[in-house]
């Protein structure tokens, strides 16, 4: 696969700042981020080791990470970071490069679920959890595990049978193609 046309930079520390707009060199290793982080203990590498390793140029060990897979994008590192760094935004861009690399995701089945909720959007316009559940399901072959979690949600009226479509999808279409380097 080749690389979008948006990632290729010479220096990883350079580009992961100017592509996730986050002031990567400002840190200087608090670990307030790890210290409210809810998932750093199922982590590799913990969210301050993470900026370190762009510090360091270490790309292959932060591409080959599963932490850049399992953050949940809950912005609690941000809030806490003196100098307002926010780790999501540069495992967003890490994510996207491992895709562009046609490299295998440490995380395959979160890999999974993120494009399998990506196509939800891309499809209606906001995600379908039914579909996506069946879509995540069939990719993984994991149909048992959680079974009776979903039932339940299904009885509480948390699943909806028919998916919510928006107005106007030319726009989120064009969206999508400018995010995929298509337009
Ligand atoms: S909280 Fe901010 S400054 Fe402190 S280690 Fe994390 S990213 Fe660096
Ligand atoms: S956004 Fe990610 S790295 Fe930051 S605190 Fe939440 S889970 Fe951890």
């Amino acid at each position: 696969m080749q690389e979008n046309k948006v990632l290729p930079q010479p220096h990883l520390l350079s580009w992961v700042q100017e592509t996730s707009g986050q002031p990567v060199s400002r840190c200087y290793q608090c670990y307030k981020c790890t210290g409210g982080c809810p998932v750093a203990s199922f982590m590799d590498i913990l969210p301050h080791q993470i900026v370190r390793c762009l510090h360091l140029g270490l790309e292959d060990e932060l591409l080959k990470s599963k932490s850049i897979w399992l953050c949940a994008s809950c912005h609690t590192c941000k809030a806490r970071c003196p100098n307002g760094i926010d780790i999501a935004s540069i495992n967003d861009v890490l994510k996207a490069k491992v895709i562009s690399r046609g490299l295998v995701p440490a995380s395959s089945t979160i890999a999974t679920f993120h494009r399998e909720f990506l196509a939800s959007v891309e499809k209606y316009g906001r995600a379908h959890e039914l579909g996506l559940v069946m879509a995540y399901k069939w990719k993984t072959r994991d149909y048992w595990k959680d079974l009776s979690l979903g039932v339940k949600m299904f009885r509480k009226g948390k699943f909806r049978l028919w998916p919510d479509r928006i107005q106007n999808k030319e726009q989120l279409r064009s969206i999508f193609k400018r995010a995929r380097g298509e337009a």
